[in-house]
């Protein structure tokens, strides 16, 4: 008997630390869960699986100002998208083109049917060069280049190259897969004289300057500005025009701002305190944050660094 209740007794000591690990467990896991919580996301589609609604917590989740929800978004696709040397592009599995000669164009060309564009691009540069013809009677600017896939743009960079040399090619031409011409939003003028055949350069002198000047009403920016070369990396190009969107042109325009310029002060507006022009507000949302309204006409577009702009009407 006395071996027996000693046995117990010694059991019962035995028991004493598994209970205090026990609880140590279970007060880890409870500040490990409480821990969790409070460092949770305040966006509501990235914390709904960790906080059930109801939760104190869920007091966080009403930052998302009123009247926006989430919405997924792709960071490479939309008219703002910077493609340059230092970032690529990312090429889509389907991309929605337009062949320029098969639509009704009128008071402009295109060199031929290869000379392709992204859908909205088309209507804006279509409704542009219409104005301009309109505007002046000239009818000569021709769309030598447009949409041009990996291999096209080895293919011009390999020419030039060859022509010029590599450091000319350099300062014109972009590498393959850093062009804006895979984007299908940019488009290279010439002036083409149908009398003769010949082509010439787009200067963008005299008349042809209304092109450039209007352009920003329509969502059209010159990309390559000769003063903004050391932010582009690209030489004065008064021919290389890109479709960026109405109003993001015209504040560009009205700011002399570049792309790469128009996207690092937007970055300075958020939902919280948006960028207010034309009747029109912008705001940046970081990449898997992206907020848009609940209700109303707004448009997105990835910026292919690190974010998305919203635009709402
Ligand atoms: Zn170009």
């Amino acid at each position: 008997m006395a071996v027996k209740r000693k046995r117990k007794r010694y059991r019962g000591r035995r028991l004493r630390p598994q209970f205090i690990l026990f609880c140590a467990v279970m007060v880890a896991l409870v500040c490990g869960l409480v821990l969790l919580l409070r460092r949770a996301p305040v966006f509501r589609h990235d914390n709904a699986t960790a906080v059930p609604s109801g939760d104190p917590v869920a007091g966080e989740v009403s930052t998302i100002p009123a009247g926006y929800i989430s919405a997924e978004g792709d960071i490479h696709s939309g008219s703002l998208i910077l493609v340059s040397n230092d970032h690529p592009y990312t090429f889509p599995a389907e991309v929605e083109l337009v062949t320029t000669l098969e639509q009704n164009i009128s008071g402009y060309m295109a060199r031929d049917y290869t000379v392709k564009q992204e859908k909205a691009a088309f209507t804006a540069f279509d409704s542009l060069f219409r104005a301009f013809a309109a505007a002046t009677g000239k009818q000569d600017v021709n769309i030598s280049s447009a949409y041009r896939s990996y291999d096209e743009q080895q293919e011009v960079y390999a020419a030039s190259a060859a022509e010029n040399g590599r450091d000319h090619a350099d300062s014109y031409v972009t590498q393959p897969g850093c062009s804006e011409h895979h984007t299908g939003l940019a488009v290279d003028l010439t002036r083409y004289d149908v009398r003769t055949g010949h082509s010439y350069d787009f200067t963008g002198d005299g008349e042809y300057g209304w092109i450039h000047t209007h352009g920003p009403e329509y969502g059209i920016v010159m990309r390559y500005a000769a003063d903004k070369e050391p932010i582009t990396g690209i030489a004065e190009e008064s021919w290389h025009l890109r479709y960026v969107g109405v109003p993001h042109a015209a504040y560009m325009a009205e700011h002399n701002l570049c792309l790469e310029e128009y996207l690092d002060l937007l970055r300075d507006y958020p939902v919280s305190n948006p960028l207010r022009y034309n009747g029109f507000y912008m705001y940046f949302c970081p990449d898997g944050q992206l907020l848009v309204p609940e209700s109303g006409d707004y448009t997105v577009s990835g910026n292919n660094v690190d974010g998305f702009i919203v635009t709402v009407q």
